[in-house]
């Protein structure tokens, strides 16, 4: 059984306007939340002061009310039950402000309700140096929000609208006293969007976005180098509320190779030849990329020496040129000749007069 009005303010019949208001600050301050934290009879006092203000505090309310009691009120009537607290603070924002200094405040309230484009994304992708000099088609995978497309990211059911948020009215925030300090904060309503959604999309329960998972083909460009970004444009995150998508930026990142090393458009790797090789010259399978191609060893090749492999480096991004591959040079000096080696070099450098233990001085503390 609801309370006599009338009591619950604890005010006679016959209290004009301005007594009914100074009641229910009286009251309103007491049972104040903050002043009561956790205490649910507090809190009960607290709302039904609001009730029995919200109905006396209105001419029209409070004549029904003498005339019928609780059931010209309520029932249709517009007397209204507060289960939220913030919905008190909202109505009588008048009465509260006047508590604590200043209305609600304005300001800081997102933009739910405004048409922008989705962000920006970066997906990093690791392609090999093979597929950076051949170029390669890469299927990347990912998963970001898009607008609902159900509620076209709205965030209501269908034929229904958001309504202002009535606790901060639209503004996305509250004020609450804090001992005597009247502080603003982001409405728990509407977690201070200012609008508040009565009959959610249920494909997004009315957040208006969902995430999606996307494939997409990238096409990598021969020739691409670490840090490279491609953008892949409208591939972002999704609009809202009709606004265009972000755009996608790939970005390369090549993978460390085991053979060879990149320098702008050239690859280096290092071979070995046989001092034979290296005195005589001749020719040499050497590695490329994804294959195998003849190098020429020139007769008199020394240690530390560079050949070159032209054409076969990564080629240009823009579409003139290729790179070459350097490949540095040792010679491999075998710690022991066999028998027959021994011998006919021996033979050698008895014929040159260089054998042993008598070596030329032309060259000998040359230095590099
Ligand atoms: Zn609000
Ligand atoms: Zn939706």
């Amino acid at each position: 059984m609801a309370q006599d009005y009338y009591e619950v303010l604890g005010i006679p019949r016959s209290a004009d306007a301005d007594t009914i208001k100074k009641a229910y600050r009286q009251l309103a301050f007491k049972y104040h939340p903050d002043k009561n934290p956790g205490n649910k009879e507090a809190e009960d006092k607290f709302k039904q002061a609001a009730e029995a203000y919200e109905v006396l505090s209105d001419q029209e309310k409070r004549a029904r009310y003498d005339r019928f009691g609780h059931a010209g009120v309520n029932g249709g009537f517009g007397g209204q039950q507060f289960t939220d607290i913030n919905d008190i603070f909202s109505s009588f924002s008048d009465i509260f402000g006047d508590f604590f200094g200043g209305g609600p405040a304005r300001g800081g309230r997102t933009e739910r309700n405004s048409k922008r484009r989705g962000a920006d994304l970066r997906y990093l992708c690791d392609v090999t140096l093979e597929e950076a000099v051949l170029g390669c088609e890469k299927e990347i995978e990912f998963e970001c929000d898009v607008s609902c497309s159900t509620c076209s990211g709205r965030g209501t059911a269908k034929g229904s609208e958001p309504e202002t948020c009535g606790t901060c009215r639209g503004t996305g925030q509250v004020v609450r006293s804090q001992a005597i300090f009247a502080i603003a904060t982001t409405c728990p309503n509407c977690r201070g969007e200012g609008v508040f959604i009565k009959n959610p999309c249920g494909t997004c329960r009315g957040k208006g976005r969902s995430p999606k998972k996307r494939n997409l083909r990238v096409t990598v460009p021969a020739g691409i180098d670490t840090g490279t970004r491609l953008r892949v444009a409208g591939e972002g995150e999704g609009g809202y509320l009709g606004g265009t998508n972000g755009d996608l930026f790939v970005e390369i990142r090549i993978r460390q190779h085991k053979v060879f090393e990149r320098e702008g458009q050239n690859l280096i790797t290092d071979i070995e030849i046989s001092y034979l090789q290296a005195l005589l010259g001749g020719e040499l399978k050497v590695p490329v990329v994804g294959d195998e191609k003849t190098l020429t060893i020139p007769a008199g090749t020394q240690p530390g020496e560079t050949l070159v492999l032209p054409g076969e480096g990564v080629p240009s991004l823009k579409g003139y040129g290729r790179g070459n591959i350097l490949y540095n040079v040792s010679v491999n000096i075998p710690k022991k000749l066999d028998k027959e080696e021994e011998r006919l070099l021996k033979e050698i450098a008895a014929a040159r007069g260089d054998l042993a233990g008598a070596p030329t001085g032309k060259g000998f503390f040359r230095r590099r």
